[in-house]
């Protein structure tokens, strides 16, 4: 078994934490309070490709699309410096860019993917509604089909890049099967007359990254917006979550990881009854725990992201993955405001912002209670 990465991939982290730390770090604090993605920020990122890393080149992407691994890299070294960046990016390329690649015909791969991975276009994958969370069965916005155009009504809430994208994936109900619900998928362009931005969140935290409420009112979509099937929605939807998981895991990796640092460096330097703090071991039993959770978490992290490479079934390695990592995250980011004291309640300490963060990722994505149903649930029709 080898654990090492490859050069390209080693590359990839370098390269991706210099523009981190050069582009995003300088106005990650001021982003976070005045709840705004920097737009020159966003052009340089279009450059890098950080827009269309899982996205084969030909049709605009970085290429990536094989090595999982390197988008959770590059998702955890954006994560480390700005988790409202790496939530935007990972959001847009995993869950709305990758599945077009995945499930899309030719036609929608060359008018909506291109300008997604090129990142001229900012995407949203639309789940959640105001009945419907945890329980994706309970979808009530709904679409039929009136001549060669689907109608669409209703509402989704919480979507990631909601207010800014021009590219929806939006899972709308279609019909009804006996008791259950046939919900279908659809890539909705948020010029077509009828759709409308609602409420913007005011949040606890990633709180530069834009999460809205969605609007649709008598929206006609052409049928061939259908992503794969009529009635494939709840499949793709599983799907579409299970690969957005290890890169939300990823994001957890780089937060977990900066709190760590942030931590080292304090302990390091805080002198408390003549000595640095480092030296005390109720604070070095916390480095400790912290450096155990973060490796743990990319471990399972990068097993998820290799199992997907390599045509495995990966969804609840990647679920194990979101649940460890966002825990870690949370854990390690509770310490290091602990370790930083008063200090660590303070905006002028990034660990603050980090705690924050991190509370965030046990929620979105799937909670981490219905991580746990869900692994339960594989565990125990399978066993291990
Ligand atoms: C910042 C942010 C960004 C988001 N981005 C998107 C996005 O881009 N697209 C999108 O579609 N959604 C998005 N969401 C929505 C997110 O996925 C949901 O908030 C999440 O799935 C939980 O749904 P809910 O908030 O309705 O909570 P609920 O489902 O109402 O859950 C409430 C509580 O009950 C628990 N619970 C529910 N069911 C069970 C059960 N069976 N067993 C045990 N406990 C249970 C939950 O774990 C939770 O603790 C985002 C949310 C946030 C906060």
């Amino acid at each position: 078994m080898d654990f090492s990465l490859t050069e390209k991939q080693k590359m990839i982290r370098r390269v991706t934490r210099e523009f981190a730390e050069k582009h995003i770090a300088p106005i990650a604090e001021e982003s976070d309070q005045q709840s705004r993605l920097d737009p020159q920020v966003m052009e340089e990122m279009k450059k890098m490709g950080y827009f269309g890393t899982c996205i084969p080149k030909e049709y605009g992407g970085a290429g990536l699309h094989e090595d999982t691994i390197s988008f959770c890299i590059i998702t955890e070294e954006i994560g480390r410096i700005d988790a409202s960046w790496s939530i935007t990016t990972g959001v847009h390329a995993s869950v709305c860019a990758y599945p077009i690649y995945k499930f899309g015909t030719e036609e929608q791969k060359q008018k909506f993917l291109i300008p997604l991975a090129k990142g001229e276009k900012l995407g949203v994958f639309a789940l959640t509604e105001a009945n419907a969370g945890s329980d994706a069965g309970g979808v009530e916005t709904n679409a039929y089909l009136d001549g060669d155009e689907w109608v669409l009504n209703g509402s989704k809430i919480f979507a990631t890049n909601g207010g800014i994208a021009e590219t929806l994936l939006v899972v709308t109900k279609t019909g009804q099967k006996g008791k259950r619900k046939e919900l279908t998928v659809f890539i909705v362009d948020t010029n077509t007359p009828g759709y409308s931005v609602g409420v913007r969140e005011d949040k606890l935290g990633v709180r530069a990254s834009n999460t809205s409420e969605l609007v649709f009112q008598d929206v006609r979509i052409p049928k061939e917006n259908v992503l794969g099937s009529v009635g494939s929605g709840f499949r793709i939807g599983l799907q579409i979550l299970d690969y957005g998981r290890i890169l939300m895991a990823a994001q957890c990796v780089g937060l977990g990881q900066a709190a760590l640092e942030a931590s080292i460096k304090y302990a390091n330097e805080r002198v408390q009854f003549g000595r640095p703090i480092g030296s005390f071991q109720g604070v070095q039993w916390k480095i400790a725990d912290m450096g155990v959770a973060v490796e743990c978490a990319r471990l399972l992290t990068y097993q998820a992201a290799w199992m997907c490479d390599n045509g495995l079934e990966y969804g609840t390695m990647g679920s194990m993955a979101k649940l460890k990592a966002s825990e870690a995250a949370m854990q390690a980011t509770h310490d290091a405001v602990q370790i930083h004291g008063g200090y660590g309640l303070m905006k002028a300490y990034a660990v603050e912002r980090y705690f924050r963060d991190a509370k965030m990722a046990e929620i979105y994505e799937g909670t981490s209670e219905i991580q746990r149903m869900v692994i339960a649930q594989k565990l125990l029709r399978r066993g291990y």
